[in-house]
């Protein structure tokens, strides 16, 4: 009877708690930019037209049904996944290199890689950036997967900590496991260069450091997929020469499919020599990452799978989904600038040029949490309390109201 009865009650997830707040909060000015979801210029949700076209075409489809899906998921999602991402000329590709399998969205990946590595890498700890999405540390923390931080921003420039991360990665272990963020850094908005990516990429390559990327906004930080993609292609041109490599990939932001929950998870296996049988390989990992999905999920999600498998597989749906992401991350661009320029015009003391330099959907404004706190209280402004704005929810009718909120709490 009371064995139950002590379990303490933990706080609530820090950002569902400010969407729980906010659907609450019955002033009709209210604004929020607490999650990182999409809103179009009325501040609706948006469904992408190539996302419409393709449901449509599956209904039509006499063959139509919901059968279960392999265990490793839908191979037209997974290969035509592994395209996109790693290009179609990658030699990894065409050497046979990848193991794809379809995911529960990115934090499905990432919870598989946490296995993965629980299981064959035990012992090393991974690597992550200071500030990051707050949800790494606990899926690894579930396998009992160390974590260490690097540095990553620099609150006094708002610029990228070049010699801490450097410095960090020169003085991890050798074969230490560091995870990045492919683009649209999560909660910084803040990418390091074309230029500082080689340095970082080769730094990681000399203490044989194992890397996985997160890649949650492929296509959704700049409209393009290829530009979207240059850490991890550049990635796997310097580091799978020895080591392997990791890629979770979210399928939620840049198909605007947040709640389907479709992902997959790719290991790319290092260069080998001419005598080794790539192929058997190959076959052992799969079966392990099987093992894995059937023990948490016995198979994938299929719905959100077919939908996105049939936009990358048939041309013209592809094409609208390349005009779907530039609607998207135009939008975004030109929030931030809307933004940054009615600052700029109100005289907000501080310097705004980091809102339109940062990238994706979120913007580390520099707000301290007392200010993002009266901006909750007193102007109904809602956004996460380290200072991160999701810019998306921005949109030509609320924009003047959030500006001068923040000129209100920052004087
Ligand atoms: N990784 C990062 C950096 C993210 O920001 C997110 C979502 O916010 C994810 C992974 C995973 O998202 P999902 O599981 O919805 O694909």
């Amino acid at each position: 009877q009371t064995v139950l009865n002590n379990i303490p009650q933990l706080p609530a997830d820090a950002l569902f708690g400010i969407k729980q707040r906010s659907s609450r909060d019955a002033r009709d000015f209210k604004v929020d930019l607490g999650i990182g979801a999409y809103r179009d210029e009325n501040g609706r949700p948006w469904v992408l037209p190539s996302v419409r076209s393709a449901e449509k075409a599956i209904h039509e489809d006499p063959l139509y049904n919901h059968e279960y899906l392999a265990i490793n998921g839908l191979p037209e999602l997974s290969i035509g996944a592994a395209k996109i991402l790693f290009g179609e000329e990658s030699h990894a590709l065409k050497e046979g290199r990848i193991i794809s399998v379809q995911s529960i969205s990115g934090t499905g990946a990432l919870h598989i890689v946490s296995k993965f590595v629980a299981k064959f890498l035990a012992g090393r700890a991974v690597y992550l950036s200071e500030p990051t999405w707050a949800n790494h540390k606990a899926i690894f923390k579930t396998q009992n997967v160390k974590t260490e931080a690097y540095p990553y921003w620099k609150s006094s420039t708002k610029t990228l900590d070049m010699d801490g991360f450097l410095g960090a990665i020169k003085s991890a272990p050798n074969g230490s496991i560091f995870l990045l963020h492919a683009c649209a850094h999560n909660p910084t908005g803040l990418d390091p260069s074309k230029e500082q990516w080689p340095t970082i990429l080769d730094t990681l390559a000399s203490k044989e450091h194992i890397v996985i990327f997160d890649s949650a906004y492929q296509g959704f930080a700049s409209g393009s997929l290829d530009n979207d993609a240059f850490a991890v292609r550049l990635g796997l041109e310097k580091l799978a020469k020895s080591c392997p490599i990791f890629v979770c990939q979210s399928f939620a932001k840049n198909f605007g499919m947040y709640g389907e929950r479709v992902g997959c998870f790719h290991l790319v296996l290092p260069q080998q020599d001419a005598n080794v049988d790539i192929s058997k390989i190959n076959r052992a990992i799969s079966s392990q990452l099987s093992t894995i999905i059937r023990s948490e999920v016995s198979n994938s999600p299929a719905y959100g799978a077919k939908i996105v498998a049939k936009i990358l597989n048939s041309p013209d749906l592809t094409k609208q989904w390349h005009k779907d992401m530039i609607t998207m991350s135009s939008r975004i661009t030109s929030m931030r600038h809307a933004l940054r320029d009615k600052l700029v015009e109100l005289g907000t003391p501080g310097n705004w040029d980091h809102i339109v330099s940062q990238c994706g959907m979120f913007s580390y404004t520099g707000l301290t949490a007392s200010m993002v706190e009266r901006l909750e209280t007193q102007h109904a402004v809602y956004l996460v309390s380290s200072g991160r704005a999701s810019i998306a929810g921005l949109n030509k009718g609320n924009l003047e109201h959030v500006a001068k909120s923040i000129d209100e709490v920052v004087r």
